[in-house]
């Protein structure tokens, strides 16, 4: 047995080279982006990471219940790790996120990829671009055509107006414009609604069939979350009467037994777990097999950082929709860059011509850059099988992850 002999928790802020206006945020302007680490060390030496978003210190009384639940336990023992993790959510914390940074040491220990120790192999992924914010017509024809000049393929793009028309618009424009070169699909982030700095729009099952309807008609591949994420019924309707692809599933947080629930009833015809929030790689690779049972579509969302970009390269890796559908690539410039997505990484996840060949590296395929974790993170828990420490300093002067406009 390889045991759980120390647990560290870090709180990392990577400052943005330009302001980021995200689509699913109304007047949010984000100038850096933060998320939780957490390094896992095995009473052998072997290290395993696993990352998640944070907002600020919602997490700063983590470590104390990780710790309680997770040191000294077999670090292989997946099953047994989410069983653990799976408690302090009946609380309302909920920690799959965790996970992964178990699947990243068992990986090292086997010498395998985790895609490998989950039956795939690494491949060559075809990517699309995420682009993360709305962009007008004109600007948005440029950004798809330097996208076309670098090798991508397909793109996602956002709506996110109060106006209906000008949503329609945005999605036909482009299409339009690069008929033949470029597929399109778009993201409307309706799944949750941050109306925190003002009024936003709130679609109903009406205006979310007049845009699959549009969208169908502009020839887009898919419309991504057109409804609020826990209108199950009304999603199993869309999906039904709409004659282009419904997806979405990023962000559901019961993970396994709530994405059961809506392959069964049908709500989405592409489903895009991202194994961050919805359960971790085990459950999110469930998710997987019964969409492929159900006859219906699988690509994992990746948009939080570089760290959960890996954790779902490698679920789509042996998902066995590795060679038919494309994946997710969250690139934004001048705000959304490789470099800051990545920045804690030795190796940043660098596309060749809108694919990405996966790492036959052991684990989850990444280094920290432990140079870049000293300079951006914070570490404010520790606790090994000896020793519990708490820095509650670390969080004082914390700066939260993004600052709103207002
Ligand atoms: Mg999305």
């Amino acid at each position: 047995m390889s045991a759980v002999d120390s647990i560290e928790l870090y709180f990392v802020n990577i400052p943005l080279p330009a302001p980021f206006s995200p689509a699913w945020f109304t007047n949010g302007k984000r100038s850096s982006t933060a998320f939780y680490l957490v390094r896992i060390r095995t009473g052998d030496g072997v290290e395993g990471f696993s990352a998640f978003s944070a907002a600020g210190r919602e997490r700063a009384g983590s470590g104390d219940s990780l710790a309680s639940l997770l040191l000294g336990k077999d670090a292989t023992d997946i099953d047994h790790v989410l069983e653990m993790l799976h408690i302090p959510g009946y609380g309302g914390i909920r920690n799959f996120w965790v996970e992964p940074a178990f699947w990243d040491i068992k990986g090292k220990l086997a010498g395998k990829p985790v895609c490998e120790l989950l039956g795939g192999k690494p491949c060559k992924l075809n990517l699309y671009v995420s682009a993360g914010e709305v962009k007008a017509p004109a600007e948005r024809i440029e950004e798809a055509l330097r996208n076309l000049e670098a090798g991508f393929r397909v793109m996602k793009l956002r709506v996110h107006d109060m106006d209906e028309a000008v949503d329609i618009r945005q999605v036909q424009e482009p299409a339009r414009a690069l008929e033949g070169r470029m597929k399109f699909a778009v993201d409307c982030n309706q799944a949750f609604w941050l109306t925190g700095n003002g009024p936003g729009p709130k679609w109903d099952l009406a205006r979310a069939k007049r845009f699959a309807d549009a969208c169908h008609e502009a020839g887009l591949l898919w419309v991504e979350e057109p409804l609020f994420m826990e209108r199950y019924a009304d999603m199993a309707a869309l999906a039904a009467y709409s004659r282009i692809p419904i997806s979405g599933g990023e962000l559901h947080t019961q993970g396994l037994p709530e994405l059961a629930h809506m392959i069964d009833k049908r709500c989405y015809h592409i489903f895009q777990p991202d194994a961050m929030w919805t359960g971790g790689i085990q459950q999110t690779m469930e998710v997987a097999r019964l969409a492929r049972k159900a006859g219906l579509k699988f690509t994992p969302h990746t948009w939080s950082n570089g760290i959960g970009f890996a954790v779902n390269m490698q679920i789509m890796a042996a998902s066995g929709f590795q060679h038919e559908m494309v994946f997710e690539y969250p690139y934004n410039p001048p705000g959304w860059t490789l470099e800051a997505r990545d920045a804690l990484l030795q190796q940043p996840w660098r596309h060749e011509r809108g694919t990405l060949q996966v790492p036959d590296k052991p684990g989850l395929g990444f280094d920290i850059d432990e140079k870049a974790l000293a300079h951006y993170g914070k570490c404010f828990f520790r606790a090994s099988r000896k020793t519990v420490s708490w820095m509650p300093e670390a969080l004082r002067d914390l700066t939260p992850a993004a600052p709103l406009a207002r």
